[in-house]
This record gives structure tokens, C-alpha cells and sequence, in this order.
């Protein structure tokens, strides 16, 4: 689904028209897509004013592209639509856990049952089946057999007291030692108001540890007013987006989620047992925005940001004249956070490093590595005044560090000189400054 986002990223991307006019024209492209895949109009129409707002406003780091940048903000505000950095917890919080599905008649609840039968039992789960849709002919039989596939525990009976036949089953499965217990539920009556009212009671007869409704991705508008109406009755907790094999569209369930503020747990991509996906949102929307490299794009941004951090605290080393062991860690954590030395070089252009090109020239990622470690072991008293650290400290440390002696030396010769030549930058600029305030 949502196949033009990818196709107007790419037209972005390859773009010779100015920032802006590039800008506004992804983002009309952007906003017809998700229209058409029934995302909710006003939704849209808020993420694309945040991602016009954004794009115009931020600056990237040194080193990155303005283009690139808008890619991080475009994943950033659409993985945010869609639920953000909240991956679903998965593990129920406490056992048994209880879940009753809802939604209407052929949305998959009892397909999704049998799936998530399935899931939980694989990671080790002891699971219950309990079939108490008694409007439709044949469900009960329906969700035995997918039982039977699960290899779960089952429970049913027969006639329509569905309250009585989810409460008896759900004491059933909790005296078996079942963990987690699914109760399968109908879909359709004679009228909604019915079903609203049975969903109600079932609840107040189980009191579910989690209520999941369970949405069809090609229902469209429709599925933001059904969440509405099931979220009133019994407060929905997770979402279920089923059938997203077979549609462009699911944006409409999309837009369930935002009405609700329950999240999307699953995703059902099959009939088949297995065809059940912990739903991640920002892993979805690197599908959507489908740039393969969309990871090493946004790897490469963060080092470069980590690098504009750098500078910005060589800047106030320079400023204040003098470095302490704790900058010099601080730095050197940085570089290794931001990948390799080699690579740091290439983006920071000029010097703003207060390790500058000549002690860099001297120094690679394996020294690097070294000093991390004897940093490391020193006190927090040792990295603010290296002057205390005397021959029995140096061994300590070396110790600590699987170094030698002689390498805690260098690393502290290393430092002397570091401050030695920042001294003397400060002084420098000192004496230029009070030069320029003669003229
Ligand atoms: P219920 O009425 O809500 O219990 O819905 P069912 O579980 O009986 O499912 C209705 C139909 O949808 C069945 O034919 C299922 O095989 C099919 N179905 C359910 N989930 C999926 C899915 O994720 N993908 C596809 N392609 N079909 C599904
Ligand atoms: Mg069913």
C-alpha cells in the first residue's frame, strides 16, 4: 500500500528543481496518496503542514544535504502518524492474560485468533481457544479446527448463551493453567446496537485483560467511525490490521489508530496460520518510503549530527582555552559513536576538533579504541585532575584497561600536548583580538 509515497520520494530525490518548489510539490503528491488511501483528511492534511514547516525551517548538520535531511523528516512525521517509537509489547505484562476480539463479521477475528493461538504458543505459551460467537453457523466448528492446527486448548458449547459460554470457558481455561486465553466473539446481529450490547456484557461477565478489534484494511472512512463505536463500549487496547496482502489501501485502519489511541499490534498478511506480523511502525513506513538504504541514510545523518556536537564542544575547548581529560573522553566517545576516525575527518570539514589534523595524523581508530579503555578506568576525580595520576595509579589503570604502563603515559603525553597547543590557539586569538580593537 501507499505505493505513490515511494514513487514521489525517488521524483524527489532526483529533483533539479529548487528546495522549496520540490518541497511543496512531494508534499501535494504525499497528500493525494494517503487521500486516496483513505487516510483521514484532516490527518493528512496536520503531517503535511508539520513536514512543510520542518523542511523549511531545519538545518541539516554540516555535511548533509537539504534533500536528505527532508527524507529524515518525512520518515520521522509518518512514522509518528502511525504510532511512533512505540513498538507494541508483545509479552503479556501478567498471567493468564485474557484477550476478547471484536470487530464486525468477516473482518478475520477468527482467523486472527487462531493466528495469534499460534504466535503465542510457538514463544513457549500454554494457550486457550474459547469460541463464543453463537450468531454465525459453523464458527465455533471454525475456530476447533484452527485449535487443532495451534495445538492450543479449546473450549466451546453449545447453544447461543454467549456471555454464559465466554465466562464458563475463560474459568475452563484458567483451571487447565492456560496463560493466554483468546475468546472468538460475533461479529453480526440483527442490528449494531445488539452486538455493542452483547460486546458489553461479555466484557462486564470476563472483564479481558486486553480488547482487540480486529479491522479488515480495505473497509476505508468506515473503519475510524467503527473504532469509535466498539472504543465506546468497551475501551479498545490493540488494533489488528487484517488483509494488508490483498489491498492498495489500509490507510482507513490507519486512521483508526489515531482516533483511538490504541496502537497497532498486529498485521494479518494471509489466511495462512503464520501470516501474522508484530506491527512496527517505523519498520512499515521504511517499506513505504521503500529506500533501501534508508538505514544507512539515517546512520550517516546521526554521525553527522554527533559530529556537529563535536564541533560544537571543540568550540567552547577553544573558547575557554583549556581541555580536560573528561572533553578529551568525551570526544573520543563521540568519534567512536559516529563510526571511525577516517571517516570523521571526511566530515568535519576544516578544524573545529580540538584534536586537530597534525595529533589526529599521529593517531588511528586502534588507539583510539585504547584510550576509550583506560579512560574508562580511571576516577571520575582522575579525569578531572590527571595531575594526581602517579606511577602506582598508572599501573591501576593499566590494569583496568588490559593496557600497559606505557600507554597510559602516551595517552597522558597526548593530552599535555593537546592542552599545550590549545593554550596557545586561545593565546593567540587573544592577542589578534585585541589587535582588531585597536583599528
Ligand atoms: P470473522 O468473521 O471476523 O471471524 O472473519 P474470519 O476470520 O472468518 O475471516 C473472514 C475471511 O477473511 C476468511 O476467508 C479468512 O481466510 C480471511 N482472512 C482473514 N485474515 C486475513 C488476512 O490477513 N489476509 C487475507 N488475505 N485473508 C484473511
Ligand atoms: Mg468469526
Amino acid at each position: 500500500m501507499l505505493d505513490g509515497v515511494r514513487e514521489a520520494v525517488k521524483k524527489f530525490l532526483r529533483s533539479s528543481a529548487d528546495y522549496e518548489t520540490s518541497v511543496n510539490l512531494f508534499i501535494k503528491e504525499l497528500q493525494k496518496t494517503l487521500i486516496k488511501s483513505d487516510v483521514n483528511v484532516k490527518l493528512v492534511l496536520q503531517l503535511t503542514k508539520r513536514i512543510r514547516e520542518r523542511a523549511l525551517k531545519e538545518r541539516p548538520p554540516p555535511g548533509a544535504s537539504r534533500r536528505d535531511w527532508f527524507v529524515k523528516i518525512v520518515y520521522e512525521e509518518l512514522a509518528n502518524l502511525f504510532g511512533g517509537d512505540k513498538e507494541p509489547e508483545l509479552k503479556p505484562p501478567k498471567v493468564p492474560w485474557v484477550i476478547m476480539m471484536v470487530g464486525v463479521q468477516g473482518s478475520g477475528k477468527t482467523t486472527t485468533a487462531g493466528k495469534l493461538a499460534r504466535f503465542y504458543k510457538v514463544r513457549g505459551y500454554r494457550v486457550a481457544l474459547v469460541a463464543a460467537d453463537t450468531y454465525r453457523p459453523g464458527a465455533k466448528d471454525q475456530l476447533r479446527q484452527l485449535a487443532e492446527r495451534a495445538k492450543v486448548l479449546f473450549y466451546t458449547e453449545p447453544g447461543d448463551d454467549a456471555v454464559g459460554i465466554a465466562k464458563r470457558g475463560v474459568e475452563w481455561a484458567k483451571s487447565q493453567g492456560a496463560e493466554i486465553i483468546i475468546v472468538d466473539t460475533a461479529g453480526r446481529h440483527k442490528n449494531e446496537a445488539e452486538l455493542l450490547k452483547e460486546m458489553k456484557e461479555m466484557s462486564e461477565a470476563i472483564k479481558p485483560d486486553e480488547v482487540m478489534l480486529v479491522i479488515d484494511a480495505s473497509i476505508g472512512q468506515q473503519a475510524k467511525a467503527l473504532a469509535e463505536a466498539f472504543h465506546k463500549t468497551t475501551p479498545i487496547g490493540s488494533i489488528v490490521v487484517t488483509k494488508l496482502d490483498g489491498t492498495a489501501k489500509g490507510g482507513g485502519a490507519l486512521s483508526a489508530v489515531a482516533v483511538t489511541g490504541a496502537t497497532i499490534k498486529f498485521v494479518g498478511t494471509g489466511e495462512k496460520l503464520e501470516e501474522l506480523e508484530p506491527f512496527k511502525p517505523k519498520k512499515f513506513v521504511a517499506r513505504i518510503l521503500g529506500l533501501g538504504d534508508l538505514e544507512g541514510l539515517l546512520e550517516r545523518l546521526k554521525g553527522l549530527e554527533e559530529a556537529d556536537k563535536l564541533e560544537e564542544i571543540s568550540q567552547k575547548v577553544l573558547e575557554k582555552g583549556d581541555i580536560t581529560l573528561k572533553d578529551l573522553y568525551y570526544q573520543i566517545v563521540s568519534v567512536k559513536k559516529m563510526g571511525s576516525l577516517k571517516k570523521l575527518l571526511q566530515m568535519l570539514p576544516g578544524v573545529g576538533l580540538a584534536l586537530n589534523d597534525k595529533v589526529l595524523g599521529q593517531v588511528d581508530d586502534k588507539v583510539l579504541d585504547k584510550w576509550l579503555a583506560i579512560l574508562n578506568s580511571m576516577t571520575l576525580e582522575e579525569l578531572e585532575k590527571p595531575n594526581i595520576i602517579d606511577r602506582s595509579r598508572m599501573r591501576r589503570i593499566a590494569i583496568g584497561s588490559g593496557t600497559s604502563v606505557k600507554d597510559v603515559e602516551e595517552l597522558l603525553k597526548h593530552y599535555q600536548m593537546t592542552r599545550k597547543m590549545i593554550r596557545q590557539l586561545k593565546r593567540k586569538r587573544g592577542m589578534l583580538n585585541k589587535l582588531m580593537e585597536k583599528f
